[in-house]
């Protein structure tokens, strides 16, 4: 994306981090692994495509500007926006959020993706105090059990097995060698982020030049609520105004169609040019006045229900997200520092509330602090997220399971999209197009990401994974575990998404082991490769070795209060 601004900052690569910061000053796009104190040098300014820094704030609006921006929801993505319009439009737009304490939020999102550095870094948020009032924690990866088949365990970690040789991913050459020597270790020795969650160490990866022990990334778990307070003073002390009040009504222009104002319960009206639809799964205007309609994944993503409980603190403070496959869907397990979230993720045409909260209950590590809270959902996403006047972000806009923890990254993307293609008072029809364009790709490239932990599957225990092992699957996909299992090639259809060391990650833990080796990494000299590879293995495990526990790490720089 270049030239863009804050959309370049939160751009997302998620798993690799393949040069240093300092390269990438003049490149334009931060990789997920550059650490927390780098990358943006200046709360205020960010960089764009041309390695130059740029101020974020406008300094004024056209004639035709927008005036005037409500948003409706004050949840994760209602807050999300809020803050970042706040900071780029710099007190020259009126901001205004409006949301129903009464409705409440969602209440859950807490695992995230490493973009989430980089958009609280486009706000100049400070990490330490960020973690510290939002009681979080850091992220490696996720662990995955008895996904594939019972008694299963693998790690998908933010990173990489190692820099390309000879323009081929490092994985291709352990595969390789892997077949030639019966006792080469598991892949997984080869990830930093992997060795580091297997040990539960964590410090931020700090180096100047691309390494061995810089070749991961990070994310935070995080109170949900307690990071859309945080978004909420940023907000307000740059100009947001907060209404509390329950819509009940819109007005339209007669003509354009163009919402006009909210209309309030009691009686107060809200007028705007622009109306940013955050009101969670309801889609109030998007769904309810615009009528945008739905594309429902459901088929092959066939999870329509969770339950949700905090339990007491564990004793060990695990730098990861745990993902338990179950009959009938998936448990999940984020710690925080003052409890652990816990949530179970399950297909009601497969289960009972009643068993399934029992399965939740069952599974957790610590007291419960609560009754399990129920949750339903249609996995798919809105057919157009932009529509006149009105754009739709976060849940309203569309649901993947949180799986892999992609949905406050969508809501990231989506806010960068917004800035990027902000709209004058007619809101042209072309900006919208572009916005669901790129909305549009972004569901999809996900979806096949998270169909694929399901689809590739030995198991045949229960209905659920039967079901799963048959169900039909987008053509992209399919394409995708093909390739791989005949070749080792990937298809990476989206550069900036996942990578290929995450598709690598969750096609060989479910079991796909590719039958032919590349022809001309089969041509090459093995004693010189197995060198490489010890030796980096032996690095990696020195480094991790000197590392601090994660609860160290987090008592040393930033414990919560
Ligand atoms: C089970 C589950 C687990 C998840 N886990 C993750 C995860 O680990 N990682 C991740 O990235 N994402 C996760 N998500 C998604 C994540 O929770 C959401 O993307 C995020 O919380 C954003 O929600 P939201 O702000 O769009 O909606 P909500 O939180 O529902 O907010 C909607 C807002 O709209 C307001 N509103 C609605 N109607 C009205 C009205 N009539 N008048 C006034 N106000 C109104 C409400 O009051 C509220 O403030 C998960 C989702 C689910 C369902």
């Amino acid at each position: 994306m270049p030239g863009s601004s804050l959309a370049a900052a939160i751009a997302w690569r998620c798993a690799t981090r393949t040069k240093s910061t300092k390269a990438l000053k003049g490149k334009g796009v931060p990789a997920c692994g550059a650490a927390p104190s780098d990358g943006i040098d200046d709360a205020d300014q960010v960089l764009a495509g041309d390695g130059k820094a740029h101020y974020l704030k406008v300094t004024s609006m056209s004639n035709n500007g927008i005036r005037k921006v409500v948003i409706v929801g004050g949840g994760t993505a209602g807050w999300m926006t809020a803050a970042p319009l706040a900071l780029k439009l710099g007190g020259r737009c009126e901001i205004v959020l409006v949301e129903s304490p009464e409705i409440g939020t969602v209440g859950v999102g807490e695992a995230t993706l490493p973009t989430i550095r980089y958009f609280n870094h486009a706000l100049g948020i400070d990490d330490a105090d960020f973690v510290r009032k939002t009681q979080a924690t850091f992220k490696l990866g996720i662990e995955f059990k008895d996904w594939g088949h019972v008694g299963n365990r693998f790690f998908h970690g933010f990173g990489d097995f190692g820099p390309p040789i000879d323009n081929r991913p490092a994985y291709m050459y352990w595969l390789r060698l892997s077949r030639a020597f019966k006792d080469m270790p598991s892949y997984e020795q080869w990830s930093m982020a992997t060795a580091m969650a297997r040990n539960n160490r964590f410090a931020p990866p700090h180096g100047e030049l691309p390494s061995i022990t810089d070749a991961y990334s990070y994310a935070y778990h995080f109170d949900a609520s307690l990071y859309a307070a945080y978004l909420r003073d940023y907000a307000m002390q740059r100009g947001v105004a907060r209404i509390e009040g329950m819509i009940d009504g819109v007005e339209q222009h007669p003509e354009t169609g163009f919402i006009t104002a909210l209309k309030l319960r009691d009686g107060r009206r809200v007028e705007g040019d622009l109306f940013v639809d955050c009101s969670g799964f309801r889609g109030l205007l998007i769904e309810g006045v615009f009528k945008a309609g739905y594309v429902d994944w459901s088929v092959m993503l066939p999870c329509n229900s969770a339950q949700a409980v905090p339990c007491a603190k564990a004793a060990q403070l695990t730098p990861y997200t745990t993902s338990t496959a179950k009959s009938a869907g998936w448990t999940w397990r984020i710690p925080l520092q003052h409890r652990t979230g816990n949530g179970h993720v399950y297909c009601d045409g497969f289960t009972t509330d009643e068993e399934a909260g029992r399965v939740l209950l069952d599974g957790l590590d610590g007291e419960a602090l609560g009754e399990p809270r129920q949750l339903r959902f249609t996995t798919g996403r809105r057919r157009k997220a932009w529509i006149k006047n009105c754009v739709a972000i976060g849940l309203s806009s569309g649901f993947l399971e949180p799986l892999e923890s992609t949905s406050i990254n969508i809501i990231e993307l989506a806010v960068g999209w917004l800035i990027q293609y902000f709209p004058n008072r007619d809101c042209r029809p072309e900006l919208a197009d572009e916005f669901n364009r790129l909305i549009t790709e972004r569901y999809e490239f996900v979806r096949d990401f998270i169909v694929l932990h399901y689809k590739v599957t030995e198991r045949s225990d229960s209905a659920f994974w039967r079901y799963c092992a048959d169900m039909p699957i987008p053509d992209t996909l399919k394409h995708q575990i093909e390739l791989f299992r005949e070749t080792g090639h990937m298809a990476i259809y989206d550069p900036q998404g996942f990578s290929t060391s995450s598709y690598f990650s969750i096609l060989m833990g479910l079991g796909v082991v590719p039958k032919q080796d590349d022809p001309l990494i089969d041509a090459m000299q093995f004693d010189q490769l197995l060198g490489h590879f010890a030796s980096r293995r032996e690095i990696i495990t020195q480094t991790v070795k000197a590392m601090p526990e994660h609860a160290q790490h987090i008592s040393q720089h930033c414990r919560a209060p």
